[in-house]
Formats: structure tokens, C-alpha cells, sequence
């Protein structure tokens, strides 16, 4: 146990992801996005409960794949979190479309809307609300906020499979909703990332998009815009089993937050953001303290693995000049103190007491 090297995070695959890779070798399929992927979108429709599904390459195109479909341009101003993974507002940039930060509220860590409304202009298409760790806000309000001011709303659910706001599910709010299936998030195929949406016209859109917008498939006539955003069935199949496996996963998150926050509980130096554990499973166990760096270094020397969290955009090199003279402050206050500990769902109730353990005795000493 003590000698034990425990990981921030880690990717779970067993045989079953194993043999189903060499069957569908053996069946001689040709890799590229064919039935096994339009199967993984039929799951992942059915997990959400939204009308239909777009698998993609990666969950930072899929943003960019949602923002074409709504026909966002350059010049258009698109409203994001000042606290998010950097592809948030990086896939706006991409097709040069402008992100606006908003400062994010102390209770979800998500969008506040009250700073949102200042923050609108006339340029302003769209929100692309983020559910970070699961947690939202209160998305009824969120989806009349953009109806009032006639914006669309898009929601980077790339940490929110499995989570719902009061029994629906994140990421079938909007126009579109986006995942990633990148290696930490809490089902993997190594790359790939999925659209929602309930809305039929923009699915086919999708759809022509990422596939050179032709007038049909196989065929080389294009009479719309479109590029090359499609998946593979080798990941596909991996994706299919991940999927068989994701309940699980889901619900043992939440008993793994639970525990940590249990825990932790005593520690006052800790601030842990409540989280409705019916709605959410967290995917990361994140915690605020002052100077997270220094019990990083702490659980480092007892072989634990954590992760600083996402500092405000605002702080980082690329956005800052665009931001002089502009804070953030609850942004930048989250951001400076978040340390992600150990999260993977592979965790044992007494791998989370060894860490939990650790934290106490870099405390109490
Ligand atoms: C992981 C993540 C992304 C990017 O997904 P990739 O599949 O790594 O491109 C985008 N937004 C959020 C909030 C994420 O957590």
C-alpha cells in the first residue's frame, strides 16, 4: 500500500475492449467511420436522451463542427466562462469567431449570468455554457437567458456525461451539446468527441460538415462547405464497450467524491464546492486551498498523483494581452487554488483513504 503509485488519472480497459478490437479486425472492416460508429452514436443518443448524435474526432473539433453548424463567423462573439479547458475558447478562434470571457459563479464554478448580460453586445451570437466537473447552474434560467437575448446556446459537456440538471440530461439544453472521449475523461477510445442535438436540420448539417459537405455520401459533388471531422470504427468499437461500462463508472464517482469529501470534511484549510451527488458525478475530485502547489509536492513524495487546475484564460499567455486591466476575480481566485486529486474510477474505497490520509498529515502536523 505505502509503495503504491497512485495516478491523477488513468484510462480503464479490460479484455472485453481488447477482444472486440480483434473481432472486428478479423471481420475485415476497413477502420474508417462506417456502421460501428453510427452504432456509438445510436448509444450515446439513448444515454442522453437526445434525438440525435454526431461522433467527431476529438471534443475541441466537435466545438468547432457545433459552431459551423449555427453558422457562426468571423467577427461573431461567442460568451465562455473565464474558467474552462483552453479548448473552449480555442475552437472559437479557430474560425475566427471572438470568445468574450465571463466571470464564473463561486457555487457552480459555471457561467455566471449576471455578468454574462454585460458582456453582450451586438456582435454576440451565442453562449457556450460549460458544465465544469458535472456541475451546472440553473440551466432553466440558463436557456432563458439566451432565448431573451436571441442567443444560441451551446454547452461544452465534455466533462458531464452522466450528469443531469434535475433529471436531464447536460448537454441537451441548447442547440447543441458537445463530449469528449479524450483519455482522462471518464470513458475513453484514446480520441473522440460527440454532438447532441434535438434539432433535425442542424444533424444533417453536422453531418454534411464532416463529411467534405457533399450532397451524399461516396458521391464528389459539394455544394455546401465541409471538411474531413469524421471517426473511425476501430475507436468506435472501443467506444461501444466503454459504454456498456459507463453506469458504473458514473455511480462510482459519485461514491468516490463522496468519500473524499467525507474524509476531508474536518479540514478547514479545504473548500470542496457542494455538489448534488443525485445530478452530478464528478469527474475530477477537486479541491481549493491556498497554495496547491504545496501539498502537490506533499502527496508527490508519497507517490500521488495530482493536477493543478485550469488557471482563469484570462492568465494565460495567449488571452492576456486581450484582457489588460480586466479581472475575473472569481475566476481567478478558483483557478489559482484548484488541485485535482486522484479521480479515476478505477479507485478502491481504500486507495481514496491512503490519499485522504496523506492530505490530513500534511495538515495536522
Ligand atoms: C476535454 C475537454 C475538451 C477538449 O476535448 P478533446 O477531446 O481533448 O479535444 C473541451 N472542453 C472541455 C470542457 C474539456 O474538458
Amino acid at each position: 500500500m505505502e509503495n503504491k503509485n497512485i495516478p491523477q488519472m488513468e484510462p480503464w480497459f479490460d479484455d472485453a475492449e481488447a477482444n472486440a478490437v480483434f473481432e472486428y479486425m478479423k471481420s475485415g472492416g476497413w477502420l474508417m467511420e462506417f456502421k460501428k460508429t453510427a452504432e456509438l452514436e445510436q448509444k450515446i443518443s439513448e444515454f442522453t436522451g437526445a434525438k440525435y448524435c454526431v461522433v467527431t474526432v476529438n471534443g475541441t473539433i466537435s466545438l468547432v463542427l457545433a459552431l459551423l453548424a449555427l453558422d457562426l463567423k468571423p467577427g461573431d462573439e461567442i460568451l465562455i466562462p473565464a474558467v474552462t479547458m483552453i479548448a473552449s475558447p480555442n475552437s472559437a478562434k479557430l474560425i475566427g469567431v471572438q470568445p468574450v470571457l465571463v466571470d464564473i459563479e463561486p457555487k457552480t464554478l459555471c457561467l455566471d449570468l449576471n455578468k454574462a448580460k454585460k458582456a453582450i453586445t451586438s456582435k454576440t451570437k451565442a453562449v457556450m455554457y460549460v458544465p465544469l466537473n458535472g456541475r451546472s447552474g440553473n440551466m432553466d434560467e440558463v436557456v432563458k437567458f439566451c432565448r431573451d437575448h436571441n442567443l444560441f446556446l451551446i454547452e461544452d459537456s465534455a466533462q458531464a456525461l452522466g450528469c443531469y440538471y434535475q433529471g436531464k440530461h447536460l448537454g441537451t439544453f441548447g442547440q447543441i451539446g458537445s463530449f469528449s472521449f479524450s483519455v482522462p475523461k471518464i470513458i475513453t477510445m484514446g480520441q473522440g468527441g460527440a454532438l447532441v442535438t434535438n434539432d433535425e436540420n442542424l444533424y444533417a448539417k453536422m453531418k454534411k460538415i464532416k463529411d467534405f459537405g457533399r450532397v451524399k455520401g461516396g458521391i464528389d459533388i459539394h455544394d455546401d462547405w465541409g471538411w474531413n471531422f469524421k471517426y473511425t470504427d476501430l475507436q468506435a468499437v472501443v467506444g461501444l464497450e466503454q459504454m456498456k461500462k459507463l453506469s458504473w463508472r458514473v455511480n462510482r464517482k459519485k461514491e468516490i467524491y463522496k468519500l473524499y469529501e467525507q474524509e476531508l470534511n474536518g479540514l478547514k484549510e479545504i473548500e470542496m464546492i457542494t455538489t448534488n451527488l443525485q445530478d452530478t458525478a464528478p469527474w475530477l475530485i477537486d479541491i481549493f486551498i491556498e497554495n496547491p502547489e504545496k501539498l502537490a509536492a506533499h502527496l508527490k513524495e508519497r507517490s500521488i498523483g495530482t493536477r493543478l487546475h485550469y488557471p482563469a484564460i484570462n492568465t494565460q499567455k495567449i488571452y492576456k494581452d486581450e484582457y489588460v486591466g480586466k479581472s475575473f476575480p472569481v475566476s481567478e481566485h478558483y483557478g489559482s487554488r484548484g488541485l485535482w486529486l486522484p479521480s479515476a474510477s478505477k479507485l478502491t474505497d481504500d486507495d481514496v483513504r491512503y490519499i485522504t490520509d496523506s492530505i490530513k498529515s500534511f495538515f495536522i502536523r
